[in-house]
């Protein structure tokens, strides 16, 4: 199966027994990719489900064979609020951060961001989170908000129903690490938060320590802003998916 094409629908797309292709799709599915009536690929909703489908010999439909079981998700949601760092950063950012599992991508704007994206570079990182997905056979294709202030997302993410880190570079935290594995494992969502180049201003710090975010290291270099979301997530898949799950055990 996993040499098969993917490529993502949308839900209103598909019947119980077919999939309608829009016209970027069959050329994509016919010019690109180069598949004939009769092959095969997987149609994938973004919303955890996969399946199995034959392209029409006109090609602007495929025929459903069946579902795909796949298991590719953390168990919990895994939000990224991320002050954008410059150039194209945020392209690398988005990619890696939607392999390593996150389920919502923030944009933050924070007191030393200078940026504020344009509605063509929000569509631009959209595209690049759905090429993720596939690529990375994700059920579900993360979600990218819209840039926010980050007081505002501070009201809207915080630890009322969320467990809530704080990556910041200076002080002694204790390790993101230590915290995940020194007490039972989150149920609830995890937001991240990463500040941007030039780190978060004192005031920011406190905001987050209000809404009840823990501070966290992630080791004792200073990390690239587009580097500390990959270590973060790292640490997170890690401590989820070194963990027997129970289909798994013998
Ligand atoms: N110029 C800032 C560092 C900014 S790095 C300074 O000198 O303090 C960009 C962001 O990455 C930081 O705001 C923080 O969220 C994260 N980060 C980088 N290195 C980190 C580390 N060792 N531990 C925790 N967070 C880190």
């Amino acid at each position: 199966m996993s040499q098969l094409q993917r490529i993502a629908i949308a839900p209103s797309q598909r019947t119980e027994t077919q999939i309608i292709l829009t016209s970027e799709q069959q050329h994509y599915l016919g010019n690109v990719l180069r598949l004939r009536g009769g092959d095969r690929f997987i149609a994938m909703d973004g919303q955890g489900h996969w399946w199995l489908s034959q392209l029409s010999t006109a090609l602007n439909e495929a025929q459903i064979l069946e579902a795909v079981e796949i298991h590719t998700e953390l168990p919990i949601p895994v939000l990224l609020l991320i002050a954008m760092p410059k150039g194209n950063g945020m392209d690398e950012i988005v990619r890696q951060a939607t392999e390593l599992g996150v389920t919502d991508i923030v944009p933050l704007i924070s007191d030393r961001t200078l940026l504020n994206p344009s509605p063509q570079k929000l569509d631009r990182w959209r595209r690049i989170i759905q090429e993720a997905a596939e690529q990375s056979e994700r059920q579900v294709i993360p979600a990218l908000h819209a840039p926010v202030n980050f007081p505002d997302a501070l009201e809207t993410w915080n630890s009322a129903n969320s467990t809530c880190f704080l990556c910041e570079a200076r002080d002694h935290h204790p390790h993101l690490l230590t915290l995940l594995s020194s007490s039972t494992l989150p149920t609830s969502p995890i937001i991240l938060t990463i500040g941007p180049e030039g780190g978060w201003t004192e005031t920011e710090i406190q905001q987050a320590i209000a809404a009840g975010y823990q501070p966290v290291s992630l080791g004792r270099r200073i990390l690239r802003a587009v580097t500390a979301p990959i270590v973060a997530l790292t640490v997170i898949t890690s401590v989820f998916e070194s963990i027997p799950q129970p289909s798994e055990t013998v």
